[in-house]
């Protein structure tokens, strides 16, 4: 592909072949836009100067959220990409004078919730992340149920507290188990961050009709990062026998981009290999897992205090993924449940194989038994009051073009 009229810096995750969408407060409400280069593409200014040819596009695109977007299915999302990636080449039809008036700085950009979130799901795919749960929650045992190579396990999460990139988290209270046994409510000793990432579904299905896992891409539109706070105190004395509820469902992050299913195409690779072969509506022909580094950074009040950037403390990739996208979506929608246009679909915790790998402070320290110890010289077992974390996650090889999710932060305040 032929390069963009917009400068994309050496190294940008942004290039004409990512072209993700947000949503970014303007003067007049809150406009879609794309993400090229250091730069946003406002797309609602592109179409009020009749870039676009179809009615239901441009009502789309000068509506403040992606959902109408999502909703016109994915023919129309094709389109759009040709269409946006033809306006953005360097041979343009827009006139070289004109160009400037479709551009924002993206660090002048206050960005919002690209979508509204209907649904929200998390699932449980990770077996490495399974795998050191289980050994941390119920030593002794086997760690993985019985379940869990059968089937994606996930529960049903909060849709209302999923929050943008920046959002600050203010540490939640709940009924946590004394050493005594009596549970007392009082604030989270063990916050937590969770690295995933998650998919964001468009056109949905009748009730009472399942997604065939074969006709998964015509549902999913795109991905974002995703970190599941967790306060793993409250978690572990609520979550028998109906799984997470108040331990999770205080605040969830996502990143300010939806990068498309398109986007991420030269980067899909094969799911490790299932053992038991799954039931034959969990088989699809396709290979549907994603090579997607991802990072954790951590930055404590007294590194921004002395000027310090975050430390790496995790570097994870979603290929480990034991369960895909698609089969994440069969399984959601194989009792007849609906989707519906902006249901986010959280992956669960990505770890992978190494100590350095493990997506969460409770794999990362072992339950606080082997606390971080960061170049600031301090230590960490779980989160504390004005550290921010800050998730990462692009697509690289060579020869390909690198596609960047951004990031994901948040700081986390005193509790109330
Ligand atoms: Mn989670």
């Amino acid at each position: 592909m032929s390069g963009s009229w917009v400068p994309v810096p050496a190294g940008s995750g942004f290039p004409l072949e990512n072209l993700p969408y947000g949503v970014f407060r303007a003067p007049g409400g809150a406009h879609i836009g794309l993400a090229i280069g250091d730069r946003i593409f406002d797309v609602h200014v592109a179409s009020r100067a009749g870039l676009f040819h179809d009615a239901d596009l441009n009502a789309a695109l000068r509506s403040g959220s992606l959902n109408e977007l999502l909703a016109l299915g994915r023919d129309a999302w094709v389109r759009l990409r040709r269409r946006l990636q033809e306006l953005l080449q360097s041979s343009s039809p827009i006139a070289a004078e004109d160009r400037e008036r479709f551009l924002v700085q993206q660090f002048s950009a206050q960005m919002v919730m690209p979508f509204e979130v209907r649904d929200y799901v998390d699932f449980y795919s990770s077996l490495e992340h399974a795998t050191n749960l289980g050994k941390i929650m119920r030593p002794g045992t086997e760690p993985l149920l019985p379940n869990w190579r059968r089937l994606p396990v996930g529960y049903h999460g909060r849709a209302g507290t999923v929050v943008i990139d920046g959002t600050p988290v203010v540490r939640p209270r709940g009924q946590i188990k004394s050493e005594s046994g009596e549970p007392e409510f009082a604030p989270t000793k063990m916050l937590d961050a969770e690295l995933e990432v998650g998919f964001v579904t468009g056109v949905g299905n009748a009730l009472g009709d399942p997604i065939p896992i074969d006709r998964a891409r015509e549902h999913i539109f795109g991905m974002v990062l995703v970190n599941d706070w967790s306060a793993r105190d409250i978690q572990a004395w609520e979550y028998q026998p109906l799984g997470p509820f108040l331990g999770k469902s205080f605040a969830t992050s996502i990143s300010p981009w939806v990068v498309s299913l398109d986007a991420l195409e030269p980067y899909r690779t094969a799911v490790p290999k299932q053992e038991p072969a799954p039931l034959p509506y969990l088989r699809a022909s396709e290979d549907w897992n994603y090579d997607i580094a991802l990072f954790i950074g951590l930055r404590t009040a007294k590194m921004c205090g002395e000027n310090v950037t975050a430390e790496v403390v995790s570097r994870s990739n979603s290929k480990y993924l034991y369960w895909s996208v698609a089969q994440q979506l069969a399984h959601a929608t194989s009792n007849g449940a609906t989707i519906s246009p902006g249901d986010l679909f959280a992956s669960g915790t990505i770890s992978g194989p190494e100590p350095d790998s493990y997506g969460s402070l409770i794999e990362l320290t072992w339950r606080g038994t082997k606390p971080l110890e960061l170049r600031s010289g301090e230590t960490r077992s779980f989160l504390e009051d004005g550290d921010e974390v800050t998730m990462t996650g692009y697509c690289e090889e060579p020869g390909k073009p690198r596609i960047g999710f951004g990031s994901v932060s948040g700081m986390i305040l005193p509790a109330h």
